[in-house]
């Protein structure tokens, strides 16, 4: 499967790591939109969180465990965003799913158009 993330996740494609464990693997965004960039995956290929369903919840949930853990461990108390794109209007560019955690500054609060 020509899936990046996936490459990331077989260590094909380098990547700077941040958190993992048996289903989950956070690093780096490799183009930075905040101060603390980390998108976290999981180690199954979803290819959107508009594919998530009861087969595959153990792994999201499994994601969404990871996220607080990789907050703390990177300093960002005073809080964070998560964020996940889906799809063509929302500007998915990977299609393995993936949660963006922005932190590190006050953000923007405007998130839409
Ligand atoms: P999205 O646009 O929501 O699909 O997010 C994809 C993200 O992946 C973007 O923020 C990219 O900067 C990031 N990205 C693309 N290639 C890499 C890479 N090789 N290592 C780390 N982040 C990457």
């Amino acid at each position: 499967m020509d899936c990046l993330f996936c490459k990331i996740l077989k260590g094909e494609i380098p990547s700077k790591l941040a958190y993992e464990d048996e289903r989950v693997y956070a690093f780096f965004d490799i183009a930075p939109q905040a101060p603390t960039h980390i998108l976290v995956i999981p180690r199954t290929h979803i290819p959107s969180a508009d594919c998530i369903d009861k087969e595959n919840a153990e792994a999201v949930s499994a994601v969404f465990a990871a996220i607080p853990k990789i907050a703390r461990a990177q300093g960002l108390g005073d809080g964070y965003r998560v964020i996940t794109n889906v799809g063509e209007n929302g500007c998915q560019s990977v299609k393995h799913l993936h949660f963006h955690i922005l932190g590190g500054a006050k953000l923007p609060e405007n998130m839409g158009v």
